[in-house]
């Protein structure tokens, strides 16, 4: 095992300093015994502990955002340096390797200020991951004993953090962000306009700041921008990630009855889940307050009844199909319509064929609560980083 980074170490003295965010790591030290070293106990019981998440999470954010140490890290780049464009899942794994390997911290740059890739788009819970929460190393699909959400070096890994079927995508981010404060240096708000360069050295051109000097550039910029995020307007439309934003705040589902989905893939399905109420839950949200009765789905790609559905769709999302069977007086909350479907943003209305994708309960949430189309389509394939012209 290693030695906690000097990141990790001021994280940690300062959680326990904090009474009221420490309860969960003085409590995890009474099973030490248990984790292979104090450092991996000390961890899981202040990510076990909102208290102590909560903290740790606001400590992790001031300290990669902090100017003067951008501004040092930055000033030290040369080309003996390893850099990383993006903060998710692989550039964590990718820093773990390499640091365990022996190699020297690479430098993260990340053009959010939020550290962690596609699964931190949220602070708070908001969706399920798709491969079952498991102990053990990383294995292959369908191995009962490997865990399918490992990350390779990662201080601590996501199957510690819950016992739920399913992790959350905040169980991920946490272990994420915790493996890069281990073993990378991380900069935010650090957009890679362009890289270009030869075998020996890579220039770095960013938004905003001075260009960089890299020995070698690995792109972690995951899958892309959604696709069609041109017609969101995040308000009627709303592509995934401004949808999970919602959830993410209080009560996001307030005054909505009616709303559409547009898509088949994993986004779309939590997005599915979100509406029906079988997503982690949000906070401040109560069924008798903020349900949503009717969700159309447009999609040309997925069953239309719940026995298709059983049959065709994986464990995972086998609980949305009950939802496309008619209740005992014949109303059903949730449809497939099998077709695709582009909705249009008017002010404070979605359409899709020409009638309201969504309709509020009460004339005053309707004016207040304006939201509308979830689209969950697939990512664009993320273009490849423009070289600088004239080299
Ligand atoms: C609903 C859903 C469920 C999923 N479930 C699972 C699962 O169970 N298991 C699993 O393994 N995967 C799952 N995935 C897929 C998973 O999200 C991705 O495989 C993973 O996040 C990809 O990691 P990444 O590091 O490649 O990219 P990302 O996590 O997308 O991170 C890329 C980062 O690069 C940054 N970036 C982009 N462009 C630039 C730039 N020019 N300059 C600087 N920074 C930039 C972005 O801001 C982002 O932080 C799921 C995805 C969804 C949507």
């Amino acid at each position: 095992m290693f030695e906690p980074s000097a990141q990790i170490d001021s994280l940690l003295t300062a959680v326990s300093l904090r009474q009221s965010a420490s309860a969960g790591m003085r409590a995890m030290m009474q099973r030490q015994a248990e984790f292979p070293t104090p450092l991996v106990a000390r961890l899981t019981g202040i990510a076990l502990d909102p208290n102590g998440r909560d903290v740790a999470d606001q400590l992790m954010d001031a300290y990669w955002s902090d100017e003067p140490r951008q501004d040092s890290i930055l000033d030290t780049s040369g080309t003996d340096r390893e850099v990383i464009i993006g903060s998710g899942f692989h550039a964590a794994v990718y820093a773990a390797v390499r640091v365990l390997s022996g190699h020297p911290r690479p430098l993260v740059l990340e053009r959010s200020d939020r550290v962690g890739g596609a699964f931190a788009m949220t602070t708070r819970p908001t969706f399920y991951l798709n491969s079952r929460n498991r102990a053990g190393n990383a294995g292959l699909a369908g191995d009962q004993r490997a865990s399918l959400n490992y990350l390779p070096g990662a201080p601590i890994q996501a199957s510690a953090l819950s016992m739920a079927e399913y992790q959350t995508n905040s169980d991920m981010a946490f272990v994420i962000r915790l493996t890069l404060a281990q073993f990378a240096d991380v900069v935010t708000n650090a957009e890679v306009l362009s890289v270009s360069g030869d075998r020996s050295e890579v220039e770095i051109d960013m938004d905003s700041r001075t260009t960089l000097l890299a020995g070698l550039v690995i792109d972690a910029r995951g899958l892309g921008d959604p696709d069609d995020h041109d017609i969101a307007n995040g308000e009627t439309i709303l592509t995934f990630p401004q949808f999970m934003q919602r959830m993410a705040g209080m009560w996001p589902l307030r005054g909505l009855r009616r709303v559409a989905i547009v898509g088949s893939g994993d986004s779309a399905k939590c997005a599915a889940e979100s509406f029906l109420g079988i997503a982690p839950q949000p906070l401040m949200a109560a069924a008798a307050l903020d349900s949503v009765d009717q969700i159309d789905w447009y999609s040309d790609e997925l069953p239309t009844s719940c026995d298709e559905w059983q049959q065709d769709i994986r464990g995972r999302y086998q609980a949305i199909g009950r939802y496309l069977r008619p209740d005992r007086l014949g109303a059903r909350r949730l449809s497939v319509l099998s077709r695709r479907a582009r909705p249009v943003g008017l002010p404070g209305a979605a359409l899709i064929d020409g009638r309201p994708a969504v309709e509020s309960r009460h004339p005053r949430a309707r004016r207040r609560d304006r939201s509308a189309a979830v689209e969950g389509r697939p990512r664009q394939r993320r273009p490849p980083l423009p070289g600088r012209p004239g080299r």
